[in-house]
């Protein structure tokens, strides 16, 4: 998590992929790797405490009444797997919510157990669990540092689409030639 570095400021052009974007980044990623991290986790430019999204990856949390949340569209980036998690836990019946969430708020819902997991997501890692969480006010660790079963589930959902062992019911699948 990157307290010095901001991912976006409303009106910039953090929501394209943008080589432009990727500068900032690899510094934030560069000091990330030095501490022994190996994503970074941006926070809005503004007020520095509502969570974003990875450098090249949107962000879900799962709670314990098994609904999931994610950061609102805005200043990040709209992710073709972010939207695809958004349909497909919507219809297993979740409720997903586009909401802000701020860093204080994931620690204390950690640290409560009200959250059971955190991904990130993104077309080239698909799904990956985040399992610790280090900033400056402090490390913490969500679902005991492993990979949650609703990031799993969703994730081999996502893959068995992509390879054609699932139905494509979205029209999700081109045929490339
Ligand atoms: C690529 C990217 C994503 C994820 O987008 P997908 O379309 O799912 O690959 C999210 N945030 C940023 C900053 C990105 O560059």
């Amino acid at each position: 998590m990157s307290e010095n570095y901001t991912g976006a400021a409303i009106g910039g052009t953090r929501a394209v992929k943008c080589g432009g974007n990727y500068a900032a980044l690899l510094r934030a990623q560069a000091e990330a790797i030095d501490r022994g991290c190996d994503q970074v986790v941006f926070l809005d430019a503004v007020q520095r405490k509502y969570i974003e999204e990875l450098g090249g990856m949107n962000v879900f949390f799962v709670f314990e009444d098994g609904s999931l949340s994610t950061p609102p569209l805005g200043t990040i980036l709209p992710g073709i797997t972010r939207d695809s998690i958004i349909a497909l836990a919507r219809e297993a019946g979740r409720t997903v919510r586009e909401e802000a969430y701020t860093i204080d708020q994931w620690r204390a819902d950690a640290a409560s157990g009200k959250l059971k997991e955190a991904f990130a997501c993104g077309t080239a890692a698909v799904i990956s669990p985040i399992g610790k969480v280090c900033s400056a006010s402090g490390d913490f660790e969500i679902s005991g540092g492993k990979a949650g079963e609703v990031a799993m589930g969703l994730r081999q959902q996502l893959v068995d689409i992509q390879y054609g062992r699932a139905p494509d019911t979205h029209k999700w699948i081109r045929k490339v030639f």
